[in-house]
């Protein structure tokens, strides 16, 4: 078996239109889907919830037919000022696997081309104090995704990165393994923004800290996607002496890599 891809997105989400069962038909994994939960959307112009009865009943229909194999999870689009409304939402709901993002600031999406129009150090100062909101407020989640979003669109080196915002990204991983929340690498980030020397200087902080939690995810929206860049982000690990990754299920797994 594969190592498990905990980022996808299905037609549960407002920005794919892949049918989930692709998944299934197409290999042996398990699968576990991470449908975008994003308040007041500013690509929108609305909240953008999953239908939760639809998907808890397709999950279900998929086990059935799939020997057990699909997982219910959510990627939380955390927005601080929409606070009360995400965990209204979350209230009593299950999943298997739960990813924090920061994606916008209810003006802009933080990989909007007008990202690149604004001043670095505004952009990472509005963009990081939310993680920390993210990370400090009542939503519970078991990873911390793509902590790169808002530098996917800039071109920032690791050394520019720390000098911008050392205090914020020390903050951030004290709170991330504080919480025993695992961090993710994102293919997309790495591999298709050129982000992989960012997530380098972010690892060596995780680790620094004792956090030993990694998941691989490829952020698929398409079947194409799935998968992706798995290889290059083990060897990726396996540099920094990290064997094994986490695997949410319906409990917490260590997978090891080789
Ligand atoms: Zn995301
Ligand atoms: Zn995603």
């Amino acid at each position: 078996m594969k190592i498990y891809d905990q980022h996808l997105h299905s037609n549960f989400s407002f920005d794919s239109e892949e049918n989930i069962e692709n998944y299934f038909i197409s290999n042996e994994n398990n699968i576990v889907t991470t449908e975008h939960m994003d308040v007041a959307n500013p690509v929108t112009g609305k909240n953008d919830f999953p239908d939760y009865p639809s998907y808890d009943k397709k999950i279900r229909e998929l086990n059935e037919k799939y020997n057990n194999r699909a997982y219910k999870g959510i990627e939380i689009g955390f927005f601080p000022e929409k606070e009360e409304e995400t965990l209204k939402y979350l209230d009593g709901k299950t999943y298997a696997l739960k990813l924090l993002s920061v994606h916008h600031n209810g003006k802009f999406d933080f990989m909007d081309d007008i990202v690149t129009t604004l001043s670095i150090d505004q952009v990472l100062d509005d963009y990081f104090n939310r993680m920390i909101q993210a990370l400090e407020s009542d939503v519970s989640a078991n990873v911390l995704a793509h902590f790169d979003y808002a530098l996917r669109k800039l071109d920032v080196t690791p050394e520019q990165l720390d000098s911008y915002a050392k205090k914020y990204l020390d903050k951030i991983i004290h709170l991330t393994v504080g919480k025993e929340m695992s961090l993710e690498l994102n293919a997309k980030s790495m591999y298709l923004y050129g982000n992989e020397k960012l997530y380098s200087y972010m690892v060596e902080k995780y680790i620094g800290l004792g956090g030993r939690l990694f998941t691989l995810g490829s952020d698929a929206h398409s079947l194409d996607q799935y998968g992706n860049k798995f290889d290059k982000m083990r060897e990726f690990l396996l540099k920094y002496k990290i064997s094994e990754v986490a695997e949410y299920t319906n409990d917490l797994k260590m997978r090891p890599l080789r």
